[in-house]
C-alpha cells in the first residue's frame, strides 16, 4: 500500500495575509473551519477504509497551519496526536507560510507528533513575491527551511509557475533555489486565477496574461525532471480538482490531469531525441516501461499524432524491467 494523507482543510483562518492569487474557501471547497470533531471523523472515515495507519499521515491543509490561533491550533493537534498514538498513524503534516515559522511554534509542533512542514515558497523572486502580495522574502523562505530542518522535521517547500511578474527563467531560478534548500518533497502549481482575487481583477483588466495548462506542460515538465534528478520527490503536480476551483476559474493553468500531461511531454520529447536523423522511410517500435504506456502515448493519443507530424511512423509498446522515461527504440 502506498503513502496516503488524511487530508483536513483549515481555510485561510489565521492568515495575515491576502495574496494575490489566493481565495482559499474556493481552494478547499469549504468556507467553516475544521474542528476537532471534524479531525476526528475525516480519521474514523479513512479508516473504515482499511489504511494502513503506519503509511498515513494526518495533513492539515489550505491556510497558514502555524498563524492559527495557538488554542485553536492545538486543539487541531491534540486530536491528531490522539490517532498518532492510538493507531501508530505515520505522522502529522502541516502547511504554512514562511514567516510564520519560529523556534516557539516548532517546539510545540514537535511536541504532538508533527513530522512534515511545507512551506508556501511560491517564488524565490522578491519582485514576484511582493507584487504577489506574498508578504514575505525569499530570505525568510530560506531561514524558515534552515530552522525547520534544523528540528529535524521533513521540510516540504511549494512553489507556483506562471505567476504576476514572473517568466520562464525566474520560475527555473525559483526551482533551482528551491532544490538548493533540499527539500524531502515539492508541490509545484501552475497559477490558477479565481474570481474575487487580485489576480481575477488583473485578468479581467487583461494586465495579467496567465498561462493555460497547456502553456505551462514544457516548464513544468523541465521542473519535474530537474527536482527528480535531485532526488526530490513532487508529490503534487497541478492544483488538485474540485467542482468548486473548476466554477470560480477564470483563467490560468489548471487541468485535471495536469501530472499526466507533464509525464506525456518528457516521453515525447525523449522519444523525439531518440528518433533524431533516423531515416523516415521505417516504421519505428518504441519500448517504454508498461505502467506508463499511455502517458507515452500521451492524452488522447497526443504523442502519437505529434510523432506521425513529424514525420515518423511508430509503434509504442510496454515492456518490462524498463525504468521511468527510459525509452527504447528498433525497427519494426
Ligand atoms: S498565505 Fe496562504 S492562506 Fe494566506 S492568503 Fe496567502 S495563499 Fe492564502
Amino acid at each position: 500500500m502506498s503513502h496516503a494523507n488524511i487530508s483536513i482543510f483549515v481555510p485561510h483562518r489565521g492568515c495575515p495575509n491576502d495574496c494575490s492569487f489566493c481565495n482559499q474557501r474556493a481552494i478547499s471547497g469549504q468556507t467553516v473551519p475544521a474542528t476537532p470533531i471534524d479531525v476526528e471523523k475525516a480519521v474514523m472515515t479513512a479508516m473504515e477504509y482499511n489504511i494502513d495507519p503506519k503509511k498515513t499521515e494526518i495533513a492539515f491543509f489550505g491556510g497558514s497551519f502555524t498563524a492559527i490561533e495557538r488554542e485553536y491550533m492545538c486543539s487541531l493537534l491534540t486530536a491528531a496526536k490522539h490517532f498518532l498514538d492510538a493507531h501508530n498513524f505515520a505522522g502529522i503534516r502541516v502547511s504554512t507560510r514562511p514567516d510564520c515559522i519560529d523556534n516557539d511554534v516548532l517546539e510545540i509542533l514537535k511536541k504532538y507528533g508533527v513530522t512534515a512542514i511545507e512551506l508556501g515558497a511560491q517564488s524565490m523572486d522578491d519582485e514576484v513575491l511582493s507584487v504577489n502580495r506574498r508578504g514575505h522574502t525569499a530570505e525568510d523562505v530560506r531561514k524558515a527551511s534552515k530552522l525547520i530542518k534544523s528540528y529535524g522535521f521533513e521540510l516540504g517547500l511549494q512553489m507556483m509557475t506562471g505567476l504576476y511578474k514572473s517568466d520562464f527563467q525566474k520560475d527555473l531560478q525559483t526551482a533551482s533555489e528551491i532544490a538548493k534548500l533540499k527539500p524531502g518533497t515539492v508541490r509545484i502549481y501552475p497559477t490558477v486565477v479565481l474570481k474575487n482575487t487580485h489576480l481575477g481583477k488583473l485578468f479581467e483588466k487583461g494586465e495579467y496574461l496567465a498561462p493555460t495548462a497547456e502553456e505551462s506542460v514544457p516548464l513544468c515538465a523541465e521542473l519535474l525532471q530537474m527536482f527528480e534528478n535531485e532526488g526530490i520527490k513532487v508529490i503534487k503536480l497541478g492544483l488538485h480538482s474540485s467542482e468548486t476551483v473548476e466554477s470560480d476559474m477564470l483563467g490560468g493553468g489548471y487541468h485535471p490531469a495536469f501530472r499526466e500531461l507533464c509525464e506525456g511531454h518528457i516521453y515525447l520529447q525523449k522519444m523525439l531525441k531518440k528518433l533524431g536523423g533516423k531515416d523516415k522511410t521505417c516504421t519505428y517500435l518504441i519500448y517504454v516501461r508498461n505502467k506508463d504506456l499511455s502517458k507515452a502515448k500521451g492524452q488522447q493519443k497526443r504523442n502519437e499524432k505529434a510523432l506521425k507530424n513529424q514525420g515518423f511512423s511508430c509503434i509504442i509498446k510496454g515492456k518490462e524491467n524498463l525504468e521511468r522515461f527510459q525509452i527504447e527504440v528498433d525497427v519494426e
